[in-house]
């Protein structure tokens, strides 16, 4: 590894070197002309801005081409308040920025139903409705005309409480705010919330199926983007002292995108970078200026192809999603209990009441014409591992996908524990523990091993998101609980050694045990295993057999699609087989190997010779 990067990376985030530059810019401040000092708060202004493109597009992976417009409602916002009530922007910032957010989170109902380019076109449309708005109403905008009489620190008409707001005052002001929110952002990325966000972004069928409502997880990004996104276009309203709507144009929205795309999407110390860099470069060359977009475009261009993960990526490690101090103490916690602990089971995920079962009654799934399932019946049997065999395309995980509420079936119905649980959503199914992997692991690629093991917990954990930007006491006894509880599953899955490796950059084999062991962090009654063994090594395939037997001693029932007959062998106590979405045979591997049904249909000759 780099050591320039490592360096660097333990300077970005080391507390005390953070505390010494805030000092030092904090009371250097009346050193520098008043032309650097003014930009320089346009640094900040942009920072606090592309901190909302940080949340919302680099963590939720969700395109805004409209950003400018929270920017514009912030600003105009602030200052129409300021104006009309004499209020000071103490007060104007923080309602026009919760308006903003307020905004965005209903922005986010729309924007939650589509998705990529038709999500691009909708934040496009949105950024340009509200350039109307800015443009033709004229009595509170000012129109084209532009609004001017802003309470402005540059021109001398900022009093607060009395006291005349100088440019250093306003610069400290927005310096302190800013670093707060990058805090606050920092703490949020760390927490179950954050990690929350990135897994939507690369998967919303995993999120659902580990119990992360998908629209509420989006309705908090678009939130959060739009309050800050609200304060930094405040902060710019009173700089500036006058706002015309050009400001808020297509343009700035595009270079938003463009200050976070640069400085790397998910890394803030890089967007930190990129911003003052994008600030004072067309400052200093004046003749840039006309030619700014064609420069922006370019810088951009050579970015994506020459390094992908912006300045970030080239002077930073990549970020951690987990709280390293947290992780430490529960590393000394885990200590403790393995020397108490010599069973080697989780004991946490021992199922305090009986075991669940689930009850399939005549479900048939129909894919337009196709027939996926025929009036499928089947009782999985509490505290039992159960097999789900039979040809590719005869319908098994599509079962699967109906129990753990994926889609509803067409027609039938599924009981959970005698209860009715037909057409109930994979988030509630996952509450309800009825938890599943995926016959393709569907991972975070930069996270680690523990961080993707670490979204099982969400669930399971309560804070809310202020609660995890402030870093309150309640995130870090939570966190900390959830981070033993991945230890204890890291063991048994035997995959301690990559823990803390990017899943992106390990071999297959792990990815299964990675996507096992989130899974199993959401404390399941009942998993669902959709082909675990594929692409496992021979050793991995006996290590993840020894585990489910251990599940199953922990009182967990186990539903797995299989292809390897000797795999199955010994291991489970009931097996069904799937033929063109019908059931063909029920009953245990003996009669299985020897049924003529299924040696027709699957198995064909060669294996009833091992049999
Ligand atoms: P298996 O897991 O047993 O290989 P599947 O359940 O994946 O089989 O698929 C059963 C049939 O249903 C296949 O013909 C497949 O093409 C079809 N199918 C599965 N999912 C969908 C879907 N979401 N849309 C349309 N057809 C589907
Ligand atoms: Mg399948």
């Amino acid at each position: 590894m780099n050591p320039m990067r490592i360096f660097l990376t333990k300077l970005a985030t080391h507390p005390l070197a953070l505390l010494v530059l805030f000092v030092v810019v904090f009371f250097g401040a009346p050193y520098l002309r008043g032309a650097t000092l003014q930009i320089l708060s346009f640094a900040l202004v942009s920072i606090l801005f592309t901190q909302s493109i940080n949340v919302l597009t680099g963590m939720a992976g969700q395109i805004s081409l409209g950003h400018a417009a929270f920017f514009g409602i912030g600003a105009y916002g602030s200052a129409i308040i300021a104006k009309t009530f004499g209020l000071n922007l103490f007060l104007t910032i923080p309602i026009a920025a919760v308006v903003s957010s307020l905004i965005a989170y209903l922005l986010s109902y729309p924007a939650g139903r589509v998705k990529e380019v038709y999500l691009a076109m909708m934040t496009l449309g949105f950024g340009q409705i509200f350039l109307e708005v800015a443009r033709e109403w004229t009595d509170l905008t000012g129109g084209v005309m532009g609004l001017s009489g802003v309470p402005s620190a540059g021109l001398g008409t900022l009093i607060i409480l009395g006291h005349k707001f100088s440019t250093i005052d306003y610069f400290r002001v927005l310096l302190l705010i800013t670093a707060c929110s990058m805090i606050f952002i920092r703490n949020f990325s760390q927490s179950r919330l954050g990690r929350s966000l990135f897994v939507m972004h690369y998967s919303e069928l995993a999120a659902g199926s580990v119990g992360i409502a998908r629209r509420q997880t989006k309705q908090l990004a678009y939130a959060l983007s739009g309050l800050l996104a609200g304060i930094s276009g405040g902060f710019y309203a009173h700089l500036v002292g006058y706002l015309g709507p050009e400001s808020f144009a297509i343009s700035r929205s595009i270079e938003v995108l463009v200050v976070a795309i640069v400085g790397g999407l998910w890394s803030s110390a890089g967007q930190v970078i990129s911003a003052i860099f994008f600030t004072f470069l067309p400052e200093q060359l004046q003749l840039f200026a006309e030619y700014q977009f064609i420069a922006y475009g370019l810088i951009l261009t050579f970015t994506l192809i020459l390094f992908k993960q912006g300045i970030g990526g080239l002077l930073f490690l990549p970020p951690r999603f987990i709280r390293q101090t947290w992780l430490t103490s529960a590393q000394q916690q885990s200590q403790a209990v393995a020397t108490n602990n010599k069973t080697s089971e989780p004991l946490f995920l021992k199922i305090q009441a009986a075991p669940a079962d689930i009850k399939v009654q005549a479900i048939t799934m129909r894919f337009g014409g196709l027939v996926a399932l025929n009036s499928v019946s089947l009782d999985i049997q509490a505290g039992h591992i159960t097999a789900l065999v039979g040809p590719n395309g005869s319908g098994k995980s599509t079962l699967v996908n109906i129990i753990a509420g994926v889609f509803p079936p067409t027609a039938g119905q599924v009981f959970l524990q005698g209860k009715d649980v037909t057409a109930q959503a994979d988030v509630e199914m996952a509450k309800k523990g009825v938890v599943r992997t995926f016959q393709d692991p569907r991972l975070v690629p930069h996270f680690t091993v523990r961080e993707n093991i670490l979204l099982g917990a969400h669930a399971k954990m309560h804070y809310t998101w202020l609660e995890a930007g402030l870093s309150m006491p309640r995130v870090h006894q939570q966190e900390a609980q959830a981070l033993e509880q991945c230890n204890e599953i890291l063991q048994l899955l035997d995959i301690e050694a990559v823990a803390d490796q990017a899943v992106e950059s390990l071999p297959y084999g792990y990815r299964r045990m990675t996507e096992l062991g989130r899974a199993l962090l959401a404390r399941p009654n009942i998993i669902l295993l959709d082909e675990p063994a594929a692409g496992l090594s021979d050793v991995e395939m006996t290590r993840l057999a020894e585990i489910l037997v251990k599940l199953k001693h922990l009182g967990i029932t186990v539903l797995l699609i299989e292809h390897h007959m000797d795999f199955l062998t010994g291991l489970v106590d009931e097996v069904v087989v799937l033929d063109s979405g019908s059931i063909i045979f029920k009953g245990d591997m003996l009669g299985m190997r020897q049924d003529p049904a299924v040696i027709a249909a699957y198995l064909g000759d060669d294996e009833v010779q091992h049999a």
